[in-house]
């Protein structure tokens, strides 16, 4: 599933390919998409990430959001190709942009805009106090709480993994019971881990590919994430590998402190 680093690196591509051009035609292939407001004719102003979905602004004031869910995709295509499981299409002077989709859960919205941003994005706007009164006393598993949108906007299941590694905290202690310095080291390692992924344009461990068909290259820089019984770099330790709220979690009991 794509989170921040994969949407952001798709986003910063959009921006470069669509922004200014004028959509000559929009097409649904999907009927599960039926309903979307047309947009034909609307110019681009803009790309830009919210958590996870992509917005294309338009010049008429409303957005178009994708979101990418479990296998969604956005495909550049500079010919009139057509990949299978294509279930939205895109035209503009100079090729596609194309949902491609095989478990069909993406969702595509026309919104008017005026939305705020979130507040809750740790490569945004980030409110520190506020996640400290609002989230950081709950009961729930410091890992769980990490992937909660509502609590921090595009941390899924491989990046929560690499960031409570590198903080030195194990994914099995109730976020009640961290004080305000390990929240802080927390976000430190979280902002130094997803910076260096959107730098690698994603992490490609199953079907992750960006706006050109292309793997990421961040999946060379995980340390605990798909490495069970592999030696911990830091430690020497064995990295483990749990079910934690229906997720693999992996981690190293050695140096990730209960
Ligand atoms: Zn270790």
């Amino acid at each position: 599933m794509p989170e921040l680093p994969e949407v952001e690196t798709l986003c910063c591509q959009l921006q470069g390919k669509i922004a200014g051009k004028k959509i000559l035609a929009a097409k649904v292939f999907d009927h599960k998409l039926d309903g979307i407001a047309n947009v034909r004719g609307m110019r681009i102003c803009g790309v830009c990430r919210r958590g996870k979905t992509v917005e294309m602004r338009l010049h008429d004031g409303r957005s178009i959001v994708v979101h990418l869910r479990m296998s969604g995709r956005l495909f550049w295509r500079a010919d009139r190709k057509k990949e299978p499981h294509t279930r939205w299409r895109m035209t503009l002077v100079d090729g596609n942009l194309d949902l491609v989709d095989p478990r069909r859960f993406a969702t595509v919205r026309v919104v008017h805009a005026g939305r705020e941003s979130l507040s809750n994005d740790l490569m945004g706007r980030f409110d520190f106090r506020n996640f400290m009164q609002s989230q950081a006393g709950r009961r729930i598993h410091v890992k769980t709480l990490l992937m909660d949108p509502k609590a921090i906007a595009g941390i899924g299941n491989i990046y929560a993994c690499e960031i409570l590694h590198a903080a030195g905290i194990s994914p099995l202690r109730p976020a009640a019971s961290l004080g305000e310095s390990e929240w802080k080291k927390i976000f430190r390692q979280a902002r130094r881990i997803l910076r260096k992924a959107i730098a690698g344009r994603g992490t490609s461990i199953s079907e992750w590919r960006d706006l050109y068909g292309c793997p990421g290259e961040n999946q060379k820089e995980l340390k605990v994430y798909g490495r069970e019984g592999e030696d911990c770099v830091r430690c020497g330790g064995i990295i483990v590998r749990i079910r934690q709220g229906g997720r693999s979690t992996f981690y190293c009991p050695r140096c990730q402190e209960e």
